[in-house]
């Protein structure tokens, strides 16, 4: 028998057939940098660094080979190691912490299985759940924030994967180390909790959530954490987990097989040491958010709400007579992109990246005139 010859029909007609599941994602939405026109905007709608990158890192650019990078990051690895007191063997990399949440889901659930994270919670939780086949099951918020109990109350015997973002995008908010204890506490032994710490490093030490000190002490929790955000290194795609060495391993064995580059290898390593840029970004940022957050809540009673943030962004609630939608376009007016977030079920709110203090007082000032003219 030869290849099967199919009929003029059927060759124009067929065509290979994606699988339900996948067929069911709304592919992720990036943050924009460009106007309606396409003219370019200051972009405050993907949480990037507004001081780059430290000097170190675009110095150690030049360096890298151009060849295949290091299968294992193994200097990164030991590097990460050292500065979190974590043994390297216990640091999986990803392409962005990005890969690790959705291997973290495909190697954990499946076709049947549930995965819970909460209602605008991280929007490729609900990517990473359908991509394996698995169900996303979504938990009520409590005023926007994080509800252990609400996340709790819908562990069944189908449960396999838990996402918690700590502090939460796009909301900002933070669960304190108790709470996160106690929601590890009270889930069965075979559910992973994974606890994406993308902002972990904008958090003051002292308010720290203990989740790397849950990765290293049980068998059920993976830490992700991220070179794009305080970092400044979004462009080059580096992430890194910590968790048992089963669940190290189960990730090694699905990632890609070089799936960080030299050239990011080299940048976070060098990244890694310099914490007086690190340091300089949380300070930096703790500042700005503090003062925007102090003229927006100046403004009196204008209908709109900051919530409570520990990140780099923060997230406005307008719950007067000025909408999200008619401040998203008056911001681009005056020359930036924020991030207005309809597709998540947020209509009413704006996510704004903390940038330099100049462009925070324009945006403020923005705000306080649109929202007196709406009145
Ligand atoms: C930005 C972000 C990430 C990851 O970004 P990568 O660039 O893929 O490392 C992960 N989780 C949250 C909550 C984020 O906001």
């Amino acid at each position: 028998m030869g290849p099967p010859v199919m009929s003029e029909t059927e060759t124009r007609i067929k065509a290979p057939t994606p699988k339900p599941w996948i067929e069911a994602i709304h592919a992720y939405v990036p943050g924009k940098s460009k106007g309606k026109d396409g003219k370019p905007l200051i972009k405050l709608s993907a949480n990037e660094n507004p001081l780059g990158t430290s000097p170190a890192a675009l110095a150690a650019r030049a360096q890298a080979p151009a060849l295949y990078p290091d299968p294992d990051s193994t200097a990164l690895r030991t590097a990460i190691g050292a500065a979190h007191g974590i043994d390297p063997a216990r640091v999986v990399m990803g392409t962005g912490s990005d890969e690790l949440l959705n291997l973290a889901a495909q190697g954990y659930a499946g076709l049947g299985d549930e995965v819970i994270y909460v209602r605008y919670g991280f929007s490729v939780y609900d990517i990473a759940a359908r991509r394996c086949g698995a169900t996303p099951v979504v938990a009520p918020d409590l005023d926007y924030g994080t509800d252990v109990d609400a996340l709790l109350a819908l562990v069944n015997d189908k449960t396999r994967v838990v996402f918690v973002a700590n502090p939460n995008n796009p909301t900002g908010s933070y669960l304190p180390g108790g709470e996160i204890a106690r929601l590890h506490a009270a889930l069965p032994a075979d559910v992973l909790l994974v606890i994406d710490q993308a902002y972990g490093e904008y958090v003051a030490p002292e308010d720290d959530d203990g989740a790397l000190a849950l990765a290293a002490a049980h068998r059920n929790v993976l830490v992700t954490r991220t070179f794009s955000k305080i970092f400044g290194l979004a462009g080059e795609r580096i992430g890194w987990g910590t968790g048992a060495p089963g669940i190290v391993a189960t990730l090694n064995r699905i990632r890609g097989p070089f799936n960080v580059s030299a050239t990011g290898q080299a940048m976070a390593l060098a990244a890694l040491g310099d914490p007086a840029f690190v340091e300089a970004s949380r300070v930096h940022n703790r500042d700005e958010r503090g003062r925007f957050v102090e003229q927006l809540e100046a403004l009196g009673n204008h209908g709109l709400r900051p919530l409570p943030s520990q990140a780099n962004f923060v997230l406005i609630l307008f719950e007067g007579a000025l909408t999200a939608e008619t401040a998203f376009d008056g911001l681009a007016d005056r020359g930036y992109i924020v991030r207005w977030l309809p597709g998540q079920g947020l209509p009413q709110a704006l996510r704004i990246t903390i940038g330099k203090p100049k462009d925070m007082d324009v945006i403020a000032e923005a705000l306080r005139g649109m929202a007196e003219g709406a009145k």
